[in-house]
Formats: structure tokens, sequence, C-alpha cells
């Protein structure tokens, strides 16, 4: 995965040119994952995702940039992509518009016509090429035309009530891709709820602070936080200092950033601190199961004590987890279910591989987990095949 996603594969291996490399990728590795390479594909697999009982889907336009700090490249839009950012530097030296925003933007508002009410659409903003992931790695907003773009794509989000997430991405770009959001969260979600989510990685150290400052501006200025929580995908690409030094302190830093906004107490704001608490939405994303569970326990028992709480929802992707996403939504309780949505990703082959890449990646990282779940279903079988025989138990 990693030879194909290099930019400028010669023919045999590029996944959008060589056919028989594409429908062997497609067969194994790409319907796995994703939803499907053009509007028609992707349709069918929200339908089917939608029947299996999850409340909504997550999706996302797969362009995308990705920085590698070891070699300090940038990589992994696929030929296809590659070429239309050659196409909109030549178009941008003479008609100072840049293709590659247009093509991105183009994109994304077909996403958002794919989805239906209460669906999420998860944008990764450095899809929109050189111009905006140059002003992200200043620090500074993207050029006037991203956030027309921008601002189009939530103004369509709104009228057919879809939600926005805006996914985090390689550090170097992080710091101007949580100012824009923070930005579209001032404007946006002002009426009570999150209609633009900022995703906050938990495995960063910045995490409390970036988050503390969110908090005081939408306390300070009356607007909803979107909170979308992960652990960090980037760890393969991103500067490992920035980083927490072990796997348990993300895990404490995830479940204490969800227990704390559940509780409604981070940091300096509510009960344990000297500021109210603002208005928070909570969306986990994540595989790890005793973190979800513990969240939804968390918030049930909140409820159910009359305890002040966040609204909360969850989301693993499309192609894993599965075990994870049906315990939560075997959890229900009487007419209350939780509120499960499968992320997928649509786009093609080439534009879908560094996405790809980092499936690999998590999927190599999530041997144990995968035992845990062939355990799950042995048993499951087992249970199925011995019912017919078992007693009931005594009265
Ligand atoms: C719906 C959805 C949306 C997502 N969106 C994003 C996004 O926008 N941005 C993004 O970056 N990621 C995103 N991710 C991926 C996410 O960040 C994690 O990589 C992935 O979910 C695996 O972590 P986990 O919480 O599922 O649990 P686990 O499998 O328990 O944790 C694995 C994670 O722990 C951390 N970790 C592992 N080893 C160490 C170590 N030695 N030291 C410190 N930390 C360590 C890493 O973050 C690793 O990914 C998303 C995931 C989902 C399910």
């Amino acid at each position: 995965m990693s030879i194909l996603s290099k930019p400028n594969r010669p023919w045999l291996f590029n996944v959008d040119r060589n056919p028989i490399l594409h429908g062997i990728l497609k067969k194994t590795f790409y319907e796995q994952f994703c939803a499907g390479e053009n509007s028609i594909e992707t349709k069918a697999t929200i339908r089917e995702l939608k029947d299996m009982g999850f409340r909504g889907v997550i999706m996302t336009y797969a362009k995308e940039t990705v920085f590698d700090h070891k070699s300090q490249e940038q990589h992994g839009m696929g030929v296809s992509a590659l070429e239309s950012e050659q196409k909109g530097e030549r178009l941008d030296s003479r008609v100072l518009h840049c293709a590659s925003i247009e093509a991105w933007r183009d994109g994304t508002l077909k996403t958002v016509d794919m989805m239906e009410e209460d669906d999420y659409l998860a944008v990764k903003l450095t899809g929109a090429g050189v111009k905006v992931t140059e002003a992200f790695a200043a620090g500074e907003l993207p050029p006037q035309q991203m956030l027309d773009a921008l601002d189009e794509i939530c103004e369509r989000c709104k009228e057919r009530k879809v939600r926005m997430l805006v996914d985090a991405e390689s550090q170097h770009f992080q710091r101007g891709i949580s100012r824009v959001t923070l930005e579209l969260m001032r404007k946006y979600n002002r009426d009570g709820y999150a209609s633009v989510y900022n995703t906050y990685q938990a495995y960063l150290k910045s995490t409390p602070s970036t988050l503390a400052s969110h908090l005081s501006a939408a306390q300070q200025e009356g607007f909803t936080i979107g909170l979308k929580l992960v652990r960090g995908a980037y760890m393969a690409s991103d500067e490992r200092s920035l980083i927490h030094d072990t796997k348990e302190d993300t895990d404490n830093a995830y479940n204490s950033f969800a227990q704390g906004a559940l509780k409604q107490s981070i940091g300096d704001f509510g009960a344990n601190g000297s500021r109210p608490f603002p208005s928070v939405n909570l969306f986990l994303a994540g595989h790890n199961k005793e973190s979800m569970v513990a969240a939804y326990e968390l918030h049930q028992k909140r409820t159910a004590s009359g305890l002040p709480t966040v609204p909360i929802r969850f989301a693993q992707l499309h192609g894993m987890s599965d075990e994870v996403s049906f315990s939560l939504l075997h959890m229900k309780e009487g007419d209350e279910i939780p509120e499960v949505y499968k992320c997928s990703t649509w786009g093609r082959m080439g534009e879908c591989l560094a996405y790809l890449l980092r499936r690999a990646i998590e999927n190599r990282d999530a041997v144990l987990r995968t035992d845990n779940e062939y355990r799950a279903l042995k048993n499951e079988m087992f249970r199925r095949l011995t019912k017919p025989f078992s007693f009931p138990p005594p009265s």
C-alpha cells in the first residue's frame, strides 16, 4: 500500500490505470473499507449500513494530503488527484482561481447531496491542495476561495439537515485546520446544537490547551462546541515528541476528555472549575470498546439520576470493529438506542490510497482486537448451535 500510494507511479503500479491491479484491490481491500467510486456505489453502501440498524453514516470524500515528518514531504493524494493539482497550478497562474479547491468543493458538495437527514459529512481540508496546505502549515486561514467553499458547504449541510465533522490531520497542518474549524463553529453552531464539529486528537500533548481555548471561546461567545474525540491516526508520520509517550497516557487522556464532557467538567470549566461549562455535543469516534462502553454507561447513569450531561453519539469505521458497533447497539434500554454511526469514505481508488494505507497500519496494530472479535464470533456460534439443546433456567 505504501508503494502504491507514492505519487507518479509507473503504469504497472498505478491503481487507476492498471485494470488488473484495480480489480484485485477493489475486491480485497477497497470494498472492505470504502463506500464506492461513484454516487451509485456509494448510495448502495449507505443503504446497506442503515439497514443494519445504524443511526446514520458519516461520509467523507477521500482526497487528502499527508505530511511525512521524517522525509518532510507531502504525499498521498493519488495519481489522478495529483494531475488535477498540477492542472490547478497552471490555471492558477492565469486566472487566479485554484482548480484544486474547486475540485475539492465539487467533490464535497456531491458528498452532501448523497446524504440524508441526520447523516454526517466528514471533511479533510487538506484535500483542497497546496494553496490550502501552505496556509495551514503556517497556522493561517486558507485562501478566500476556500473560505467561500466552506461557507457554501456548511449552508448546504444546514439545508439538508446534515452535520459536518472536520477531521484532524497531520500535525503539520493541524493548527490551521483547528483555527478555521473554530471560525466555522463560531458561525454555524448558534442554534443550541453543533452543526460543525472539530476533531480533538487525545494522543497529542497539546490537546488539553487547544480544547480549553475552544471551550473558553464557546462559553464567552455563546456557541456550541462540536467535540469529536479520537485517539489520533498519524503516529507513523507525525513528530513523535508531540504525542503522549505511552498508549496508556493516550487512553487516559481520551477517557478523561470523554468522561469530563459527560460530567460537564473539564479543567477550569464546570463543576470543579471557576468557569461555567459551555454547550457541548460529544461525538466519540474509535474502536476501543472499554472507552465506548464506559462513556455510554456514564451517560445513561447521569440521565437516569437527573444529573446534567451532554448529548453523545458514537462512530466506528466502515469495515472495522463491527463487534464494538453492534455491542453498543445492543446496549439499548427500552426505547433508548445508542446513536451509533458507521464512517466510510468514497472516491476513486487512487484518491483513497492514503486512507487505505492508514487502515492497513491501524489493522496491523489491531491484531489483538481482531482476536477478541474472533473469540466473540466463536462463542456466538457455539451459543446458537447449542441453544436447541439447552434447558430453561430453573425458576
Ligand atoms: C469514526 C472515526 C473517525 C476518525 N477520525 C479521525 C480523525 O479525524 N483524525 C485522526 O487523527 N484519527 C481519526 N480516527 C482514527 C483514530 O484516531 C484512531 O487512530 C483509531 O480509531 C484507533 O484508536 P482507537 O481509539 O480506536 O483505540 P485503540 O486501538 O485502543 O488505540 C490505538 C491508538 O492509540 C494511540 N497509541 C497507540 N500506541 C501508542 C503509544 N505507544 N503512545 C501513545 N499513543 C499510542 C494511537 O492514537 C493509536 O491510533 C477516526 C476513527 C474513527 C473510528
